[in-house]
């Protein structure tokens, strides 16, 4: 858990420090949605367009998709490291013997 919070204090360095308020969050939130467009445009092409999937392309827009996830959740002082436990803790309780599809049905959560 600390390499998460270490690349959230890393990624910060190349923060725009201009924006502020609420502009931050939509800056880093229409960053993330276009960073995770750019992951299934690719995906897109090697799905549909017969692309050879580079995994190096993959992980360098895998890695723009967490800057904006670590930055936008420094915007909310939340370390990167919570989120991560949080979303595990969630995927515990929703599939406690692992992914279900019945399981994802019948989910309130
Ligand atoms: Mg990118």
């Amino acid at each position: 858990m600390k390499a998460f919070d270490q690349y959230q204090e890393d990624a910060k360095r190349t923060l725009n420090t201009e924006v502020s308020g609420n502009y931050k969050f939509a800056n880093l939130g229409m960053g993330l949605a276009g960073e995770a467009g750019e992951v299934c445009d690719y995906l897109k092409k090697v799905v549909f367009h017969g692309h050879n999937l580079d995994k190096d392309k993959l992980r360098d827009e895998l890695g723009d998709v967490l800057w904006y996830l670590a930055n936008l959740a420094a915007a909310i002082d939340v370390p990167l490291s919570e989120i991560a436990k949080q979303n595990v803790a969630k995927l515990k309780k929703r599939y406690p013997n692992g992914f279900e599809a019945s399981r994802s049905q019948k989910r309130d959560n």
